[in-house]
Order: C-alpha cells, then structure tokens, then sequence
C-alpha cells in the first residue's frame, strides 16, 4: 500500500547521505520533499503540515551525534513522528467489568464491517473468550446472510432476527416486507448473550454508500440502547481524501472510540491510514489486511511506521 511513500521518502534521504552537516537549506528541501511525498499518498493536508513542520523544527535543532550521521537522525525524526501521527502506543480493547462487553461497528457500506466482524469472534474466540456476533445490518439484503456465513466461518454463534420476522419493526401490513428494528435486535442479543454467558457482543450496524442522517440516527439509536464499551468506526484505508470527511461525520455522529483501518493490502496510496488519528483524535487499534478471516492484527503504530520507512 505505501510503496510510493516509501520510496518518494528514500529519496528524500537519500540527498542527505554523506553530509556531515545539514544546513537549514538541506533541511527545507528535505521537508519539502517530504511534504509533497505525504500529499500524494493522500494524506490529508492539515495532518502533512502538522508532521511536516515537526520534522523539520526537530532536524533543525538536532545536536551533532557520534552514534547518527545527518541522514540517519531524519530517519529517525521522521520515523518517530510517524509512529505519533499513527497514534503512539498500541490502544487495547477496554473489556467490560460486568460482562458482555459490547463492540458496535459503524462505518460506510462496503468499509469491511461485516468482515469485521467475523475476524474480530475470531481473534476473541483466540484470546479466550466466548463472543457473540449480533446482525442489526438490515438494510443491505444478503447482509444477516454474510454475518452467518462469516460467523460460521469462525466458530462464532450469530444471533440474528430470524427470516420474516426481523425484530419486530413496522412490518405488518400484508405484502410489505418487515424492516425490522436493529435497536430491538441489539437489545434483544444483549439480553441473549446474558442468558447464554457470551462475554463479548460484537453488533453489525448498516452502512450507506454515502455519509446519511438516518443511518447515524440509527446507529446512535443502537449505540445508545446498547451502551458499547467500544464503538469502532472501520474505514477502507483506500479512500482517499474522503477519510477526512467521513472520519469527522463519523465521529460527530457516533462518538466513536477506536478505527478499524481495512484493506491495508490494497494498492491505492493509503493517505487515510495516516491521517485519520490525527484528524479524529481516536486510536487506530486493528487493521484489516485481506478478505480472509485471519488477514487482520492489532494495529501498532511502531510496526506500521517501520513497514512505511523499510
Ligand atoms: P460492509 O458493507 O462494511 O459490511 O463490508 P463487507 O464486510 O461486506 O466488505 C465489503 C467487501 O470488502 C467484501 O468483498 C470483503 O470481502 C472485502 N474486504 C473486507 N475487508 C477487506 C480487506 O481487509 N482487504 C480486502 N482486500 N478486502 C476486504
């Protein structure tokens, strides 16, 4: 995914090699080279400003090492101030006192969250703990379905409103089909998951091709019957500078706790991985690497920065 990136800002460096000093000159073209490196992977231009200017307010001040030459310091400012725009320590799932812990996914249609969810039983089923897959996807036909089927995938149980009878809902009238009622269905799991002692709920919501007033008001219906100990926004890190946007909506109209980035093994520019912490003030904690179900990891930033500067 950084392939670019990672080579526009090798070459950055390489300018750098064999000097034994660096002049203010050599640090501004650097930064520059740096900083147009940044806009074209489609990070997004507040988060290259930002990072831009640290990097070079700290090579300017930088003291003259036995240990690092010139070069080699920039690497390592540049790399430092990845791992912070990428968010620092690794952020861990807040696990309830009083069990289930409650994870709702929102994000946009085609984001990966019903992936998601399925990798996230997996990797709790892995950890020890016994979790429940939760359907309140019921705008997306074929969406319960693919829950079940992931879910199956995993050796995870799914609760789901059964066929013609989607949680109740406005349904009813003859011929029209039941729309159901997520709210109900999260209400309805929690209290299932009690009764059958699943210790962390994970609860699909719907997603729209576009940013829409009614699927946040839903998905804040949801979140507020449900009280989620995590609500994970999860964004197609192939976006582009749309992360912004989406990002921002995301967090004014869920709140959210920690990202989700998937499709880190796209070959797009990645710009949203790199700025969405720091556009939204949210940790990036998991990161989605293929469609199968063990293609997923904890997100750490150390890591991703290295992949980025190797
Ligand atoms: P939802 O609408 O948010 O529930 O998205 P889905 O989970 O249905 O995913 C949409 C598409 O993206 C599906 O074809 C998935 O197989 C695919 N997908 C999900 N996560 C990843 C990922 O990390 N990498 C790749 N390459 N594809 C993914």
């Amino acid at each position: 995914m950084f392939d670019s990136l990672q080579d526009r800002l090798q070459s950055a460096f390489k300018n750098l090699r064999g000097k034994g000093r660096l002049s203010e000159a050599d640090i501004d073209a650097t930064a520059r080279e740096i900083r147009l490196a940044l806009l074209d992977a489609d990070v997004a231009v507040p988060v290259v400003r930002a990072f831009t200017a640290r990097v070079k307010e700290r090579a300017l001040g930088v003291e003259v090492s036995k240990a690092l030459n010139p070069a080699q310091q920039v690497v390592k400012i540049v790399n430092e101030e990845l791992v912070t725009i990428l968010g620092g320590e690794t952020r861990r799932v807040r696990f309830a006192k009083n069990p289930p812990t409650v994870i709702m996914l929102a994000g946009l249609q085609g984001a990966g969250k019903t992936t998601l969810a399925g990798k996230l039983g997996r990797w709790l089923k892995e950890q020890g703990n016994s979790p429940m897959l939760v359907a309140c996807d019921l705008q997306r036909p074929n969406a319960v379905n693919q829950l079940q089927v992931v879910g199956q995938q995993a050796g995870v149980t799914v609760f789901a409103p059964e066929a013609g009878n989607t949680g109740g809902g406005d349904g009813g009238a003859e011929g029209t089909r039941s729309v159901g009622d997520p709210v109900q269905v999260a209400r309805d799991a929690i209290a299932e998951a009690r009764r059958t002692l699943h210790d962390v709920v994970v609860v699909d919501t719907a997603g729209r091709l576009g940013i829409d007033a009614d699927l946040m008001q839903q998905a804040r219906d949801i979140r507020d019957a449900v009280n989620p100990d995590e609500v994970l926004f999860v964004i197609d890190a192939m976006i582009g500078q749309d992360a912004v946007q989406t990002a921002e909506a995301f967090a004014e109209g869920v709140d959210f706790t920690g990202v989700v980035l998937t499709k880190l093994d796209g070959d797009a520019r990645g710009g949203a991985a790199l700025s969405v912490r720091e556009i939204t003030g949210r940790p990036i904690m998991f990161a989605s690497t293929g469609e199968k179900l063990t293609d997923f990891d904890v997100f750490h930033p150390d890591r991703m920065a290295g992949r980025i500067l190797d």
